[in-house]
């Protein structure tokens, strides 16, 4: 099972998300600091 984490590049929180998530951050921001989040903040580790 692969897991997705966002690693934020303003605040530098890091967050395991799944894909529901994932559609938020890209869509709403870090949900710690509200930094706009691309699809390169995020990183899968098997
Ligand atoms: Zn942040």
């Amino acid at each position: 099972m692969t897991t997705v984490e966002f690693i934020c590049a303003d605040c530098e929180q890091s967050i395991e998300v799944n894909e529901e998530m994932r559609e938020t951050i890209l869509a709403t921001g870090c949900p710690v600091c509200t930094s706009s989040a691309s699809e390169d903040d995020f990183v899968a580790e098997e």
